[in-house]
């Protein structure tokens, strides 16, 4: 037969949900990421924090392995080995006694705010309200939505789904005014990802946990981004020792496979049978990741050098400051801001990635760096060499 090579697959019949660069990714390995023309991306972003150990680990093709000889999928109507495993590592890492695993980081709120609302069917008088933050992100189903505080959700997909009621993010007197007979639950993300890593005040958390507990609310944390070793603890509430009385995990958990989280306290696992559910919840192909992933994280070590890279990513950024490419860093763990002194940031993006390396820009002015959790200090080193010079271009390209 003739070597003819075969045609590259047109990407036109992929549905577009969000405008994406020509390039088609083929391979990945730790913080590294390859298109189909081979070209080589030092990867600064890892599918949005979901990467928790890099590209292609190990650990996941390890569990992925084992388990598809074992079992795929039992039935979400039986218990399976990796999901009971994984439930009881969550509840025995959290505190948090209940577990529901299901796919998605929205879907594991959809099961928060479902929980909410029966619980306040059942023991606070049929409550209902659920207070969200401004600029909050919590998932793109409908709920979901309209539990998140983006601007650019507001006039989308109406009639919203009613009940939440919005204040401003970091200000507990804000949440303290509206918390009335009325309101079942209070749902905040510990650091807001999307909104670009917006950190509240010191003590804002362990004020929620006083607050809510004293009116006989329930605490819910979305931790999607910021669970699971992200912010150099396993989950961020532990840095204020403020543990909610929901908690939501998704991205990191699977380290790219689909497995989210709902946890909650046994006091208020209140849904009957067929309230809550799904097809893949408890999937074992995915648990068994889940348990892999959780292996790793908790390995002596693994958090120590998330916080290790951290200081590194944060000195490299902060030493671009007296030289005027960038005016603040934020953040914690690996989750990192970086704020531009000019709205260069999609320009950044842009020209970076043709030099090779891929940054997120959540805000016009501002960078986000979610670097995988196990990521090599000379990825970090390779990042400080880069970066300079995209931000100096971007900025005289805006001149
Ligand atoms: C990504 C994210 C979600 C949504 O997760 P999906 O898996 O995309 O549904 C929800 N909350 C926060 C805080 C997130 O960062």
């Amino acid at each position: 037969m003739d070597p003819v090579a075969t045609p590259k697959p047109d990407p036109v019949h992929v549905l577009e949900t969000t405008l994406r660069p020509p390039c088609v990714m083929t391979r990945g390995a730790g913080d590294l990421l390859f298109d189909e023309d081979g070209k080589r991306y030092l990867d600064f972003v890892q599918g949005w924090a979901v990467n928790s150990l890099g590209h292609a680990p190990p650990e996941v093709a390890r569990a992925l392995t084992e388990q598809a000889g074992q079992l795929v999928h039992g039935s979400a109507g039986f218990f399976n080995t990796p999901q009971v495993r994984l439930c009881s590592t969550l509840a025995h890492e959290s505190g948090l006694g209940r577990v529901f695993l299901c796919s998605t980081g929205a879907e594991a709120n959809e099961s928060a705010i479902k929980l909410a609302r029966k619980w306040g069917q059942v023991a606070r008088g049929g409550a209902w309200e659920i207070v969200t933050t401004t600029d909050a992100f919590h998932g793109r189903t409908l709920a979901t939505m309209s539990a998140s505080g983006k601007a650019t959700f507001a006039p989308l997909f109406e009639p919203k789904v009613q009940g939440f009621r919005k204040v401003p993010f970091g200000d507990a007197d804000a949440i303290e005014a509206v918390l009335d007979d009325h309101v079942a639950a209070v749902l905040v993300e510990p650091i807001q990802g999307e909104a670009g890593v917006v950190m509240p005040p010191p003590g804002y958390l362990r004020r929620l946990r006083e607050l809510t507990a004293a009116r006989g609310v329930l605490l819910m944390f979305d931790e999607v981004q910021t669970g699971i070793g992200r912010t150099g603890k396993l989950f961020a509430f532990q840095h204020e020792d403020a543990r909610p009385d929901v908690l939501t995990l998704g991205k990191g958990l699977g380290a790219g496979v689909p497995l989210a989280a709902m946890l909650c306290d046994a006091r208020y696992a209140c849904f009957q049978p067929g309230d809550q559910g799904g097809t893949y919840s408890g999937n074992a192909l995915t648990a068994a990741v889940g348990q892999a992933v959780m292996d790793a994280v908790m390995a002596p070590g693994f958090l120590p050098h998330v916080n290790a890279m951290s200081a590194k990513l944060r000195s490299v950024l902060e030493a671009l400051i007296p030289r005027g490419l960038v005016s603040t860093v934020r953040g914690q763990g690996l989750l990192v801001a970086a704020e531009l002194p000019g709205p260069t940031a999609s320009e950044v993006v842009r020209l970076a990635m043709a030099d090779g390396l891929l940054l997120n820009a959540p805000r016009p002015n501002l960078l986000r760096f979610m670097p995988a959790l196990n990521v090599q200090a000379a990825s970090i080193d390779e990042l400080a060499s880069l970066l300079p010079r995209v931000l100096e271009a971007a900025a005289a390209s805006s001149r």
